[in-house]
């Protein structure tokens, strides 16, 4: 383990340099302070003025004479010569003269040449000092003068957070509820000699609410919460994140029982040599291991117990995650339906919504979004109704508020021309109308050609009647045909086609490809996994295991597995010729249409909708 030294080299560096500039100041700067306007003058100018009874005050030192005139206007200076009857003429002369050492009093010269500048460049140092630790932030967090910490506290309120103020996450709440259960009674535990992990490790994407469950644990327990993000700790100074550690448990001990939390500990807890390069990661490295180090330093029945975060617990150091670490992992994962629907309405108790608003809809339509995405669908919601002038949210404002969440705000005066809009229009009816065809579908929940900033220039949203943890080949396949319905439509309508599917285009390659290198849904690869998730919950971020020639197969099967879905999306529409053209009528003239008006419709031309199943809700261009 390295020792690592507290940042005390810059501070001599800083010392020296003030003295040097105070050696130099007394040099030079300070005796030219010091003097009045001096006139040099010769020898003989001083004689001729002595003659002519025109001197005042002479001071005269081994090696200049310093003289002024008679009315004591003017300050004179000339080299000292032997001279040994000067005396005898100044005095002829009525000058008031005298013999120094030094110029001036001694105590004022001190004063002024050495303690005052001294005065300033501490003054100074201490200012500046003052300044760089409220940038690098936390105002006192080490006084830079003696290279010593002095307690920056870390302790943070709770907010008075408990877990009836989590919604959904049940599992992790029972997982943590030991721990609660632990700092209420923990003899219970070591009675019995069984000791808690000294970290537990809440993993999940952003905005899941890991960050209130730490909170919420402390203020179940009625312990102090200590929190720090990890790229808090990584500092400027080499040594300061280590340092910042070692305060954050030595304070931690002295308050036990309480929770430490570290958030985003990804920041400083990253596999140590994974891509560092010029070594520039010494910083990190430093506090990694003081922070192991604090860890293998205290037992758990001390009553610390440290929670962290991350989103990605693949790029943990493995020391980290070793027994008598982090040993214990939660995961905190998106929520599900009901999830979603308690989410929405611990926040709702903050708005007042009038008496008919639907969660169960809301959430249903809201799918794939986090905890912190639902809080901000209400805000943005009650936002729009103050913006409206209304008191109460409505439904409708919730509904929009998706929308904003998931494709961005309406397009204030997009220029779509006539034409355009009535390529859009087929576009979107295309998609709704290969969903609602085909079996295992989800059915329609709104149809709109209204721009959105995200450049989604209309969208289908399809919504799920209940969570769906498996899908069938056949599902995905549909899927796969509904993202291509938009192109397809224009196809077969114009029997040309625009840039306007490019977002589908992406999604459905995804799919397809997903369904050949992971899912195993194919005879000729079967259960053989090509692709790896590198990580489960930023993006799909995937990385390919194969030989250049599987590669190449794999490339052929996902093109056929799309071409042949296009295919099936375009026989549908053009069998069903008639509704389609009806329904994009419809749509271009009202612009947006509700799910059940498009089914209502769909109905009376004659056709009958696919059952209703499938196929995951959102935007799809
Ligand atoms: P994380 O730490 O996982 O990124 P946070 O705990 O900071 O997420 O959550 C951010 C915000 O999202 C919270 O302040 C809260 O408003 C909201 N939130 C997230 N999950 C939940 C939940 N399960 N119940 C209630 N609110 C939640
Ligand atoms: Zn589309």
């Amino acid at each position: 383990m390295k020792e690592v030294k507290s940042p005390k080299k810059p501070l001599i560096y800083y010392y020296v340099l003030v003295l040097a500039i105070l050696f130099l100041f007394n040099l030079i700067v300070s005796p030219m302070l010091m003097r009045p306007q001096i006139d040099e003058v010769d020898y003989g100018t001083f004689m001729d003025m002595i003659e002519e009874k025109d001197v005042g005050v002479v001071e005269v030192t081994s090696t200049e004479i310093t003289f002024t005139n008679k009315d004591n206007t003017q300050v004179y200076q000339t080299g000292a010569m032997y001279d040994p009857t000067l005396t005898e003429r100044l005095h002829e002369a009525g000058a008031t003269f005298d013999s120094v050492s030094d110029q001036g009093s001694p105590i004022l010269s001190f004063l002024l040449s050495f303690v005052l500048p001294l005065a300033i460049f501490i003054g100074l140092g201490q200012y500046m000092s003052k300044k760089m630790m409220e940038q690098m932030g936390g105002k006192n967090s080490m006084s830079f003068g003696m290279g010593k910490s002095n307690a920056r506290v870390y302790v943070q309120s709770s907010d008075g957070i408990r877990f009836s103020d989590v919604a959904g996450e049940d599992e992790a709440k029972e997982n943590l509820a030991e721990i609660v259960d632990y700092l209420h009674n923990p003899k219970k535990y070591t009675d019995v000699g069984a000791s808690m992990p000294k970290g537990v490790l809440l993993v999940g994407p952003p905005g899941t609410g890991k960050t209130m469950l730490a909170k919420a644990v402390a203020g179940e327990a009625g312990v102090p919460f200590f929190s720090m993000s990890g790229s808090e700790f990584v500092e400027m100074f080499v040594g300061m994140g280590a340092s910042k550690v070692r305060d954050l448990f030595k304070q931690a001990k002295e308050k036990a029982p309480c929770i430490v939390f570290i958030d985003e500990i990804d920041a400083i807890g990253q596999k140590r040599n994974a891509g560092s390069g010029m070594g520039g990661n010494d910083e990190r490295e430093q506090t990694l291991n003081q922070l192991l180090t604090e860890m293998d330093g205290f037992e758990s029945n001390n009553g610390v117990i440290i929670l962290a975060a991350t989103n990605r617990p693949e790029s943990l150091d493995p020391a980290l995650t070793r027994p008598g670490r982090f040993d214990r992992r939660v995961p905190v994962e998106l929520p599900d339906l009901a999830g979603r629907e308690a989410i929405l309405k611990v926040h709702a108790r903050k708005i007042k919504t009038d008496g008919d608003v639907d969660f169960h809809t809301i959430a249903r339509m809201a799918a794939g979004t986090s905890g912190a995405e639902l809080a901000n669908i209400i805000n943005e919601a009650a936002l729009r109704a103050v913006r409206a002038g209304r008191t109460v949210v409505t439904q409708a404002d919730l509904e929009e508020s998706i929308e904003v969440v998931i494709a961005g705000y309406q397009k204030k005066n997009a220029i779509l021309s006539d034409q355009e809009k009535r390529v859009v229009a087929y576009h979107e009816i295309g998609h709704a109308l290969v969903a609602a065809l085909q079996t295992s579908s989800a059915p329609v929940q709104k149809i709109t050609i209204i721009p959105r900033t995200s450049g989604a220039l209309g969208y289908t949203m399809q919504v799920e009647t209940a969570d769906k943890n498996l899908l069938t080949k056949e599902e995905l396949e549909n899927k796969i045909a509904t993202l291509t319905g938009g192109r397809a439509a224009e196809e077969v309508v114009f029997g040309q086609i625009t840039t306007g599917a490019s977002n589908d285009i992406e999604q459905a390659t995804k799919l397809a490809r997903a369904m050949i290198t992971r899912y195993g849904m194919n005879d000729e690869f079967d259960m053989v996994a090509f692709e790896t998730v590198n990580n489960q919950y930023l993006g799909g971020d995937t990385s390919l295991a194969c030989s250049a020639e599987t590669q190449q197969a794999i490339d052929r099967k996902v093109v056929a597995l799309v071409k042949a879905q296009h295919a099936k999306a375009r026989q549908l529409l053009e069998e069903h010729r008639a509704a389609l053209d009806r329904l994009a009528q419809y749509l271009y003239e009202k612009e947006t249409i509700t799910g059940e008006e498009f089914m209502q419709l769909l109905r009376q031309t004659g056709q009958t909708p696919g059952q209703a199943a499938a196929i995951e809700g959102g935007a799809a261009q």
